[in-house]
């Protein structure tokens, strides 16, 4: 069936779709939204499948901090693939964190994805990544609260979805979480062990988010400079996705925290085919405010002082750059209203730089080609 009103596809038709291929599908999120016109336009010139998100955090039903609900994002995504003319994307929510696990938590949740399917998201990822128990005997254990509460979820989507099909992603370890000795990483067995009892649970995620190296947003030395981020650990991240097959589990890796990494690196380094989903949230935003800077200097410079006087109390010693790099995303939902009032030029500028930077991003995912490849395999 063609997909000819241009509404998003379920999560799992996209990412099945490319299984065994050295892709990598873009996950972009559009915190603002005004980079959607050019995201889509490029993902059709490259015939590049899409998934579009945004996290709980952003977008809830009260609008998060982007100041949208999950209809309104599902509006303002579904009239971009309109405007372009593309078909091979998926509505996805991103980060449906649960962080104590007790009913009321639960409950809210319930409630935010009712109101996602309701708006006509195609793809979850629950992230119960939080409920690690540190006190498990094994890894069985330490588990155990993530297994329960995202089966729960999970059979809550299903039960909502009735009989439509849909993408599911997870998480097992805490991305960018540090303790004394840095970052966390997730072993090979963790990722296994959790697959493989959510299967025993009939949960059948295509993707899994592990704590591999990264972080999410901008990124800081210890002076406070902005750095690239090269923090990824490559060899870790391709023993987990050599486990997970190994063990027969049908699940690709979805890297977050993309934000920062070089491009040249994801091209010539990044693992395509074991990660098979690539998130990419805070460069969007860092996008419109570079344009901001020149087309918009009063709000840029609104935003920008809003930002640092706000946060600077909770950030002691740190430097201005980074309190606004760290913290300008609660800015979105204050100064909404300007955001989306720009002058026609500073949306075309948004529009053009977006579709430029894309472009540079399906390239590097070797993701060329895989909307007519989705689109094949649909048709079986
Ligand atoms: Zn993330």
């Amino acid at each position: 069936m063609d997909n000819n009103d241009f509404g998003p596809i379920p999560g799992s038709a996209i990412l099945n779709g490319i299984a065994g291929r050295k892709m990598i599908v873009m996950a972009a999120n559009l915190r603002i939204t005004s980079v959607a016109t050019g995201i889509f336009r490029a993902a059709k010139d490259t015939d590049s499948a899409l998934i579009v998100e945004l996290a709980k955090s952003e977008c809830d039903l009260k609008g998060g901090y982007s100041g949208l609900t999950p209809k309104m994002f599902s509006e303002r995504a579904n009239a971009a693939a309109r405007d372009a003319g593309f078909d091979i994307w998926a509505l996805h929510a991103d980060h449906i964190t649960v962080k104590k696990g007790d009913s009321a938590e639960i409950e809210d949740t319930k409630k935010l994805i009712d109101a996602q399917i309701d708006a006509g998201y195609t793809s979850f990822a629950i992230d119960a990544s939080h409920l690690f128990n540190f006190q498990g005997k094994n890894l069985r254990e330490e588990l155990d609260k993530n297994i329960v509460v995202t089966t729960e979820l999970a059979k809550h989507i299903e039960k909502r979805m009735n009989g439509k099909e849909y993408g599911l992603e997870v998480e097992v370890g805490e991305i960018g979480r540090k303790d004394g000795d840095g970052m966390v990483l997730t072993r090979p067995e963790e990722a296994v062990t959790f697959i493989r009892a959510l299967n025993e649970n009939d949960v059948y995620p295509q993707v899994i988010a592990i704590a591999n190296g990264s972080s999410h947003g901008n990124v800081y030395d210890e002076h406070g400079n902005p750095v690239e981020q090269v923090s990824i650990d490559i060899p870790l991240t391709k023993a987990v996705a050599r486990a997970l097959r190994e063990n027969n589990l049908n699940v690709g890796i979805a890297q977050h925290g993309i934000t920062g990494t070089p491009r040249e690196l994801i091209n010539t380094q990044f693992p395509k085919g074991d990660i098979i989903k690539g998130n990419v949230a805070t460069f969007w935003q860092n996008l419109v405010f570079d344009i901001f800077k020149v087309y918009e200097p009063e709000l840029y410079n609104d935003i920008r002082n809003w930002t640092i006087e706000t946060y600077r109390g909770k950030n002691p010693g740190k430097k201005d750059v980074e309190i606004f790099g760290k913290n300008a995303k609660f800015a979105i939902k204050e100064f909404f209203d300007r955001i989306y009032g720009v002058e026609e030029d500073t949306t075309n500028a948004i529009e053009a730089m977006a579709y430029a930077e894309s472009l540079t991003f399906f390239r590097a995912f070797g993701s060329k080609g895989s909307a007519s490849i989705v689109r094949e395999s649909m048709k079986i």
